[in-house]
Formats: C-alpha cells, structure tokens, sequence
C-alpha cells in the first residue's frame, strides 16, 4: 500500500517562503511530500538591494538569481505564477493560470507599499518595491537629468528628488543617490547646485528605534552629502509637479520635484485580506508556532505576518532577518508536522543587530551590542548581504552574486 504524500504549497520565493524550501528540501526525503513553491517572477531578488538599484548604483541584475538555482528539482516543483487568493475552506489557492490544492500552505508574498490613503501617492510617487520597480525609479531619475539638459526653457524642479519617509528604506536610498547624484551630474552636464535631494518625514525623528548617537552621525554624514531634511512634516499630498506638506496648524506648502519617492510605510500582501484571513494592515498576527490564528494547515511568515515583541509589546519590524529565521522554523515545523508529531516549535527572533547603510561607502550600525560607523559598519553590511546569500544558496551564490567591494 501506498500512502498518500502530503501536499506542501510555499507561496513566494522571498527570503521567508525561498528560506522555508531551501531548509526544507536538505530536511525530507523525495518521499516525504511533494512541495510546490509559487512565485512572480522565475527569480527572487534580495529585496534589501533594491535601493541601489533604484539610485543606479548597482545594476538591476546583480540583486537577482534564478530560483532554479538554489532549488533541487527532485523534490521541489517550481510554477511560476500569481497567487490571487486563498479558499482556506477547501485547501486551494487561485493562482492567475490554474489553481493548487494543499495540505499545508506557506504564505509568504512579502509587503506592499502602504500609502496612509494620502492623495496622490499611488498614482505620482515611486515605491522600492520590486526589480522592475526600482528600474523605473533608476530610468526615470536619468529622464530627469536628461531632459533637462536638452530642454530649452530649463525646469530646474526636475533635479529635484523628495523622498517620503526616514526610516530604513528612505535612509539607504538617500545614501546610494547621495553618491549618484555626483556621477549623474557629470554624465549629464548638469550643475550640481541645481540638483535637491530632500528628505520629509512626519515623524519627529530620524531612524526611529535606533541609537541617537548614531542616527546623529547618519544625519551629518548624510547632510554632507547634499540631503536636505525636513522633520516632522507631512506630506499631505502628492501631485504631478511634487508634494504638498503641511506647514504650521493650517498652512500648507508645495514642494515641487520631478521624482517623488515613497518609503514610509509597509502593510501585508493584499492577497491576504482578499482571501478573507484576519489580518492587521494585511499582516497575519501568527501563533508562537507561525499558523495562522485557528488554523493547522497555513503558516505566515515574512512581511505578510505579525508578531509582537513582548518586551516592548510593539510589533517586530519586517526585516529579512526575521523573514529568513522565521523560514527555518516554518521548514523544521512542516517536517514535523509530515511526520505525525503534534508538538511544534514556537518560533524566537534572534537579533543579531541592525545595519543601515548610508552608500556603499559608509553605514551605521549596532551588531551584537556593538556600535559601529563608516568603513567598519558599510564592511559589516556587506557581510550581512552576503549572509543572506549563504543561508539560502551556500557558498557557489557568494560567489556568484556577493558583494566583494569591502574598501
Ligand atoms: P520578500 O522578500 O519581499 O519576497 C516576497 C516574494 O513574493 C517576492 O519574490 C514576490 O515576487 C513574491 N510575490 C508577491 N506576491 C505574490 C503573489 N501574489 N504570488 C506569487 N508570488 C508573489 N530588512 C533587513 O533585515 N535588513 C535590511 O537592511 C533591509 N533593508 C531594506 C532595504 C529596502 C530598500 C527595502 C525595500 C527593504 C529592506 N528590508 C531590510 C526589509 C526586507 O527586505 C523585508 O522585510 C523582507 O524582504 C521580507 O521578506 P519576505 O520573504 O516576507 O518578502
């Protein structure tokens, strides 16, 4: 008598759901289950590259590699496809050309760019949020420079680039641009004092949650490269021309730019409230063991899932460091589960630290306790990037994508 293999469906080759299949894969036999991993794209891209793609300071096809790359094609099936929605009722998710059956499911389609309903966003600013994204962002701001260049009646606001948000995201690309926008100007024949880089946050601070001794020297470091910040300010809508931020009690002021980035916010996946499953901003607040709240079957990981850190009872940020940890607990769980046992593991962050870089020259950094700036900090992130590249592909994908630059 044969058995029937349980059904594992990993939706996702971010680096929660390419985590959870890679362990995976190394954890069962071939018949142990079928797994089946979905995604967008036939590549995963390092998500935490995407700004410097985006400012053009590394090309679109370094922070991407084939998932057939880092897969065994013995035990895992690769469909390239679209998740639209999950019928957790009768195991099934809906992809955009067919559709998968499952006895357990692994969410992991990352986050969306969350805009706070403010006007105009979606439709005139950018968002760091895939490959192709961040060359529209690369390809736009080179647009800016050029046209510029060539047009007769000159409009000195298309050099300049307002990014929307100081917190992680807004911090790495405006260290890439800082040091983009001196070799843009040389291509172009642009004037550098023409060109503005301005920073606009609501909040009052810089980098919220990391040490303000730090934060200060990513601040001046960053002003000396031509940042303008503007703190405490919001933006209350953005327009063709630019943005419009709010100025005093009642007063407003436009800020005209020819490229607006948006970089201050992230919710889950729409998929998620598509698909009818309790979600706070499309993320799954998950029990210890990583299921979703009253289910068995379908674990969340990554940026779709919420866990509270109970120290400070606020959410852990979505980082790739959890999504990764989070990858490995799943893998261990889903094995366990295949083969009979009850008890699963309840998952615990292990956080090594917090690197921020502020170019590819330059970084911030608290890592194991210590606090680190400059050339050691942009060593240490470099090292961190090329960790995430061992954990999920070993040493053949250092080699092949890694960042070596460590001067
Ligand atoms: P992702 O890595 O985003 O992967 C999701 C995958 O799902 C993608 O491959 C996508 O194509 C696929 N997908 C999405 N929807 C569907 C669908 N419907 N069907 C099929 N496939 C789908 N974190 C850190 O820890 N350190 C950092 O230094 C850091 N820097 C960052 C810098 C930038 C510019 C950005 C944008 C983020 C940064 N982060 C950093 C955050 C980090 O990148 C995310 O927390 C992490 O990528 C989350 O991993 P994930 O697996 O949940 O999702």
């Amino acid at each position: 008598m044969t058995l029937k293999k349980p059904k594992i469906v990993v939706l996702g080759a971010g680096y929660g759901g390419l985590m959870t299949v890679t362990k995976l894969q190394k954890m069962i036999g071939v018949n142990e289950a079928d797994i089946t991993l979905v995604n967008k794209n036939d590549y995963h891209y390092e998500t935490t590259w995407l700004h410097e793609a985006s400012a053009g300071t590394l090309h679109h096809d370094r922070v991407r590699y084939p998932i057939s790359s880092v897969i065994e094609r013995n035990k895992v099936e690769f469909v390239q496809d679209t998740a639209v929605e999950i019928k957790a009722a009768e195991k099934k998710v809906i992809l955009e050309n067919g559709e998968l059956d499952y006895d357990y499911l692994v969410i992991a389609v990352g986050g969306e760019s969350e805009t706070f309903g403010i006007k105009g966003l979606k439709e005139y600013a950018f968002a760091i949020v895939n490959v192709n994204a961040a060359r529209q962002i690369k390809e736009h701001i080179e647009l800016q420079f050029a046209t510029y260049q060539n047009e007769e009646d000159k409009k000195e606001d298309r050099l300049t680039i307002v990014v929307g948000g100081a917190g992680f995201t807004g911090i790495e690309f405006l260290g890439e641009m800082g040091n983009r926008i001196p070799e843009l100007c040389r291509e172009y024949d642009v004037d550098p004092n023409k060109v503005k880089l301005i920073c606009v946050e609501a909040a009052p601070m810089v980098l919220p949650g990391f040490d303000p001794e730090l934060v200060s020297y990513a601040v001046a470091q960053l002003e000396k490269k031509g940042v303008e910040f503007k703190i405490g300010t919001a933006i209350k809508e953005c327009t063709p021309e630019g943005i419009i931020v709010a100025k005093g009690e009642n007063e407003v002021e436009e800020i005209k730019a020819g490229t607006v980035v948006w970089a201050a916010g992230v919710r889950g996946n729409s998929i998620i409230e598509k698909s009818g499953i309790e979600a706070m901003r499309g993320r799954v607040k998950v029990q210890p063991d990583l299921r979703a709240p009253g289910s068995e079957d379908i674990f969340v990981i990554g940026d779709s899932s919420l866990m509270i850190n109970e120290e400070i009872n606020r959410p852990y940020p979505p980082t790739a460091q959890i999504a990764m940890q989070q990858g490995e607990c799943c893998a261990r769980n889903l094995a366990a589960l295949i083969r009979g046992k009850a008890e699963l593991e309840a998952f615990k962050p292990d956080i090594k630290g917090s690197v921020c870089s502020l170019g590819h020259d330059d970084a911030i950094g608290l890592v194991f306790g210590k606090k680190m700036v400059g050339a050691k900090a942009s060593f240490m992130k470099k090292m961190v990037d090329n960790r995430a590249l061992l954990l999920i592909g070993g040493a053949s994908l250092v080699m092949k994508k890694g960042k070596f630059n460590v001067l």
